[in-house]
């Protein structure tokens, strides 16, 4: 796990502090859908406050190329203020560092909360522009990191602006590294790994990586066709990555050599197209006729992996089993997410997907810790260094 400081390393008492949150949540009719990334900042931002900090927060929202009114930090600085309870100031700007919000930030009354507009407004933060970054390290007299969902990209925001102020880690960084980081470290055995989605060359890194430390490995989800169909199996018209296959192999031969248990699907839930009403039928996975699609794992395979869950201590799930935004198809990913709540086990979800549908069966309460990385969590996983991380500390904290 790299090192890093924390808040209980940084003197952020009654100083200004810009925290780079990642506020990127889904917009709906104006206001915020989905508010899971702004709740799981809250403990860092409460900290912050009690410690007579203030706040100038900043984030990207979606992938803006300029200033555009539907990506606007509006709506989540009024759902900020209503989760914090208190006035959140926000100034609809062309972009981070304009003379306006120059002034904004300046006039920030002390324990104050201000966001700044969406930084992907500006060109300059993906660029990684020193001269953006310069703006924003003068907004404040220290840096706080709590974006993981955007600690694997170099920009200003994340990477630049802590090159150039004391920094440290917030609470859901600290949190996400600990937990993902230690997976990989030390986990507590049976360590079982699940993974689905939509294709396996998203998650090849990963797969890679954590055959060196996983005791058994579950595969679902669209990938899975790729292996049924790698050692021969017929998928009639699964989704497979042609050019994986031998990918595919190699992975399976190399799971083989280092004892990890690898478990396939035995038996897919098909349909010829992906549709609430289309008509069903369950076969065995390498024998699926023409014309068909596996669209999620089958009754039997349900059952294996559950059972292959039953004695597992460590779980990291990543990618829903079949199409759950589809009912019937969402059977398999709401029974393994059921599983996973009821388990004792140390249960870690990443990846966008799983963790929304683990969000619409309200379970997010019953597990260990779900990340708010897709990209990040994988990254990390994988072993890769986050730029985001690595540039913490670079300032000494006085
Ligand atoms: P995550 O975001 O959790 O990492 P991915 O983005 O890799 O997951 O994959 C999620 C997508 O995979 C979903 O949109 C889902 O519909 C799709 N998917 C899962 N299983 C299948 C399948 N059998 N056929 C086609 N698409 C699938
Ligand atoms: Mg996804």
């Amino acid at each position: 796990m790299p090192s890093f400081p924390t808040l209980d390393d940084a003197r952020v008492d009654g100083r200004r502090i810009l925290v780079r949150v990642d506020f990127n949540v889904p917009l709906k009719d104006g206001g915020v859908g989905d508010d899971t990334r702004i709740r799981k900042s809250l403990p860092t931002l409460r900290e912050l406050l009690q410690r007579d900090a203030t706040l100038v927060l900043c984030s990207h929202l979606g992938r803006p190329k300029g200033p555009q009114d539907d990506a606007r930090m509006e709506g989540v600085a009024a759902h900020l203020g209503t989760l914090l309870e208190r006035d959140v100031r926000y100034l609809a700007t062309p972009g981070p560092g304009a003379d306006e919000q120059q002034a904004f930030v300046a006039e920030a009354p002390r324990g104050s909360v201000t966001l700044l507009e969406n930084t992907r407004f500006d060109r300059r933060e993906t660029a990684n522009d020193p001269e953006l970054a310069q703006v924003l390290a003068s907004y404040a007299d220290a840096y706080v990191n709590d974006a993981f969902g955007a600690a694997h990209r170099a920009h200003a925001s994340t990477e630049g602006v802590a090159r150039l102020l004391p920094s440290c880690a917030g609470r859901l960084l600290e949190r996400e590294l600990r937990v993902l980081g230690g997976l990989l470290e030390a986990p507590e055995r049976p360590f079982v790994v699940v993974l689905g989605g939509a294709k396996v060359s998203d998650k090849i890194g990963v797969i890679e990586r954590l055959l060196e430390v996983a005791d058994r490995l579950l595969i679902g989800g669209a990938m899975a066709f790729t292996f049924v169909k790698a050692r021969g199996g017929n998928v009639g018209d699964s989704r497979v990555e042609e050019d994986r296959l031998e990918l595919a192999r190699e992975l399976t031969e190399a799971a083989r050599s280092r004892g990890v248990e690898l478990l396939l699907p035995t038996d897919a839930l098909c349909a010829r197209e992906i549709a609430a009403e289309a008509e069903t039928s369950v076969h065995d996975v390498d024998a699926i006729p023409a014309g068909l699609l596996g669209l999620d794992i089958g009754p039997s395979s349900i059952e294996a992996f559950l059972a292959a869950l039953d004695d597992a201590a460590t779980v990291l799930w990543n990618g829903p089993m079949g199409v759950f935004e589809v009912s019937p198809f969402d059977t398999g990913t709401r029974k393994l997410a059921e599983a996973l709540a009821a388990s004792s086990a140390m249960t870690v979800i990443g990846g966008g997907d799983s963790v929304a549908a683990i969000n619409d069966l309200g379970l997010a309460d019953q597990m260990g810790h779900i990340s708010t990385g897709g990209g990040a969590s994988l990254e990390l996983l994988e072993g890769k260094t986050l730029p985001g991380v690595a540039a913490l500390g670079s300032v000494a904290w006085d």
